[in-house]
């Protein structure tokens, strides 16, 4: 029986295996539902290039759910099924958390260990940073290796120059030390390699960083193709999970278990054990192991995609060379062309107040859960994207760009109709204390009420975060790794 067993190589999962094994005495074995590419060549050639967004509808490694992103505006959205999981498949960019997200993390957890003095030597011990690894608050000796590009193609610096022209400040590094310029304009820092001979920039997840680095070792399995449908217990002790390989059902054994199947999966996979609101479990005949609001409330980046025309030349580069940041708005001047002939600006709201919902509706485990995103339901996540958008409308101006079907006026519809996400959904397992009705985990990742299962991704983060989340994701595995020893 192995000591540990990890639900899901995705980018959590590759931390914690790679982590957790280091200790040559502690076994552990990591089951995933998609492919087990156990060197950086048996991966498909269309996951390598940093400027390419693999997510073709016949692609084997994603995930696909339909969602509401609200009652009349539905959607669809992906996740990465492989190992390395979305890090695998994701835009590269690796912004960490601005201090305010963590001290407001914190707070749910009612202690300070999760305020960013807590979070800043994970940073700096995960991290390669090529450009300023040797400022304060940065590192040069971890596993990620993080670039930002030096010449942005010619749109991205019309883009930047949109943005100083209308009184934004430059801001070269996002991941500086708190006490910064906290908006402006600047550049990306990805999880790319160095430019090839061809300008080709490979793309760097977390199973290159941590989990192929650690195949070779005794302690370490890993397998492919296996996909989790239950986990066992005895009373409120988790024993182990059943699986399906290849339709062959089995039972795996294990000390312990951890979920880091992703925030919808592992969500899902708690409801369907009997870790959930009761009403739910009994409603589809699951016996109750534990009530928790698993599902309940969870969090995204609302996204509104305006699409332009602009003479600049295609470049290859990463699908986001330059961001622009001001009050809790992202402004995303996209270099891969999502409609043909036309450009894309995203105009996202990272710190809704609108929250969403995941919930089962049957039983079956190979079917995907309910998703209701729940998106713009308050005036004033509209009213900021709105004001968003409106800057949006005068950098696109500044830039001679010119808006596909106009910009305004901008109304509830205006905005409906080009509304979509950013992927980033989270917080469907938070962390919290045990006496509050909304936390599933508590702040070292255990659920509450049970015993030997703990959930290591992105569902346990508590509060809308202010940045991408591959960054904070990567933390917090690094940080169970140490809890979970
Ligand atoms: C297309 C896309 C682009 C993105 N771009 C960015 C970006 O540029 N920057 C950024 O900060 N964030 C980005 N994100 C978000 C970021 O990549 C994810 O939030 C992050 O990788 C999530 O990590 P995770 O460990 O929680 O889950 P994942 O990395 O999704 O891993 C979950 C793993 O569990 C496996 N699994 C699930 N269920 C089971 C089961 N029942 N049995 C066995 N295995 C299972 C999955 O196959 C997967 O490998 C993007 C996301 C997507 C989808």
């Amino acid at each position: 029986m192995v000591d540990t067993l990890i639900i899901g190589a995705g980018t959590a999962g590759c931390v914690l295996a790679a982590r957790l094994s280091e200790d040559p005495g502690h076994t552990v074995r990591v089951v995933e539902a998609g492919s087990h590419w156990a060197g950086t060549d048996d991966f498909p050639p269309e996951l390598a290039d940093s400027a390419d967004l693999p997510l073709g509808d016949r692609a084997s490694w994603l995930w696909r759910y339909s969602v509401a992103l609200t009652p009349d505006r539905p959607g669809t959205i992906v996740r990465g099924r492989g190992i390395g999981g979305s890090g695998s498949v994701n835009g590269s960019y690796f912004i960490r958390a601005a201090a305010r997200d963590f001290t407001a993390w914190s707070r749910e957890t009612g202690s300070r260990s999760w305020d960013f003095e807590s979070a800043l030597p994970y940073f700096r011990a995960l991290e390669n940073d090529h450009d300023y690894g040797d400022h304060p608050g940065h590192g040069r000796a971890g596993p990620v290796p993080v670039r930002r590009t030096a010449r942005p193609t010619p749109l991205v610096q019309e883009f930047g120059a949109a943005c100083r022209d209308l009184g934004f400040g430059e801001v070269a590094d996002w991941n500086a030390l708190p006490g910064g310029p906290e908006s402006g304009v600047g550049p990306v820092p990805c999880t790319v390699g160095p430019p090839d001979a061809s300008g080709r920039r490979h793309r760097i997840g977390p199973a290159h960083s941590y989990l192929l680095p650690a195949l070779s070792r005794p302690n370490l399995t890993v397998r492919g193709e296996t996909v989790v449908t239950r986990l066992c217990f005895r009373g409120s002790r988790v024993t182990g999970v059943d699986c399906l390989t290849a339709g062959e059902p089995e039972t795996i054994r294990a000390e312990r278990v951890v979920l880091c199947a992703g925030a919808i999966e592992s969500a899902a996979l708690l409801l369907r054990s009997g870790i959930g609101p009761v009403a739910q479990s009994a409603a589809l005949d699951i016996p109750v192991i534990a009530e928790a609001p698993v599902g309940r409330w969870f969090t995204d980046h609302p996204e509104i995609g305006i699409d332009y025309r602009h003479p600049a030349p295609e470049g290859r580069s990463v699908p986001l060379e330059y961001v622009l940041e001001f009050d809790d708005i992202e402004i995303r001047p996209y270099t891969v062309a999502f409609t043909p002939g036309a450009y894309r600006m995203g105009v996202t709201l990272m710190r809704p107040t609108s929250a969403g919902g995941i919930r089962l509706t049957t039983a079956d485990p190979l079917s995907a859960p309910r998703i209701e995103h729940g998106y713009l339901e308050t005036g004033s996540d509209r009213d900021r994207l709105r004001d968003a958008v409106e800057l949006t409308g005068q950098i696109l101006e500044a830039m001679n760009a010119e808006p596909v079907g106009g910009t305004g006026p901008i109304s509830d519809r205006w905005l409906l109709d080009r509304l979509g996400t950013s992927q980033h959904l989270a917080g469907t397992c938070r962390m919290g204390r045990a006496d509050d009705p909304r936390a599933v985990v508590d702040a070292r990742f255990r659920v509450h009420g049970v015993e030997g299962l703990s959930v290591v991704d992105l569902s346990v983060v508590p509060v809308p975060l202010s940045r991408g989340p591959q960054a904070t994701v990567v933390l917090l595995a690094e940080r169970a790794a140490t809890e979970l020893r």
